[in-house]
């Protein structure tokens, strides 16, 4: 099913432009800024940013990191952003192949990668992404190459954020401290919408999982302690991205019931 134009090198580009835009959504949403038109300029000195210095990766290399007006450091993120979403589409493309079914990975995997950056920098989960990724899961749910029966998508929706819930409400019970928030578990709605129960579940033993590893480590060299927050939203869309291809592979079905029924 070889498709004339779209194949490995133009997903691949295709993924270094959405993720120029995909910067732009971490970058403005936070601030309540719209996320389309209106041209990016330099956080620092405000000059708006040539047509030649905003193509994805390449700018960054040959203005050295640094504005061409004021010389201040662009953020690592951009070209980080640009090249992760490149090698997930990648990614998507070869999981779920041609000629257009890999779109609806990359979709989700481009919400996750936005929400994973914005919790980062800002430790929130935007609602418009976390409760529109729930919506945007189901109203694509006929189509996702991965899915299961609707049922199961349903009980993803809130299987997850109830297992959060219940989590945060017994470490609220114990240490009465809040310290948790209410985007991971919307987040996981988005994630059990796109993955069905199987795939939510797997994500928040993988993204617990990491997040205990990376904890521990911190603590561990002294750089932070108990009280420190740490974003939990990136080490779920970690997860989350795992468990997607894992469904998009067939070794998952050793261990959790077939999605592939539809
Ligand atoms: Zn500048």
């Amino acid at each position: 099913m070889a498709h004339p134009f779209l194949n490995l090198p133009s997903v691949v580009a295709i993924g270094l432009v959405v993720g120029s835009y995909l910067n732009v959504v971490i970058y403005r949403l936070p601030r309540g800024k719209s996320t389309v038109g209106g041209r990016s300029g330099c956080p620092f000195c405000g000059s708006l940013i040539r047509g030649w210095d905003n193509l994805p990766v390449l700018s960054y290399l040959w203005l050295r990191g640094r504005c061409r007006d004021c010389r201040s450091p662009i953020s690592r993120r951009y070209p980080l952003v640009e090249v992760l979403t490149a090698s997930a589409y990648a990614l998507c493309y070869s999981f779920f192949g041609p000629p257009w079914h890999w779109i609806l990975a990359a979709i989700f995997c481009s919400i996750l990668l936005v929400l994973a950056f914005i919790d980062l920098e800002h430790l929130i989960l935007p609602d418009r992404l976390t409760l529109g990724g729930a919506l945007l899961g189901l109203l694509l749910f006929p189509w996702l190459p991965w899915r299961g029966s609707f049922g199961d998508h349903l009980v993803g929706l809130g299987l997850g954020p109830g297992l959060l819930l219940g989590l945060y409400g017994l470490w609220y019970a114990l240490r009465r401290a809040e310290g948790l928030g209410l985007g991971d578990v919307k987040m996981m709605a988005t994630v059990g919408a796109f993955l069905g129960w199987q795939g939510s579940l797997l994500t928040l033993f993988l993204g617990t999982l990491l997040a205990l590893v990376v904890a521990l480590a911190y603590m561990a060299t002294g750089r932070m302690g108990l009280k420190n927050k740490i974003p939990f939203g990136p080490f779920l869309a970690l997860g989350a991205l795992i468990a997607l291809f894992s469904l998009g592979s067939t070794w998952l079905d050793r261990y959790l019931p077939p999605l592939h029924w539809g």
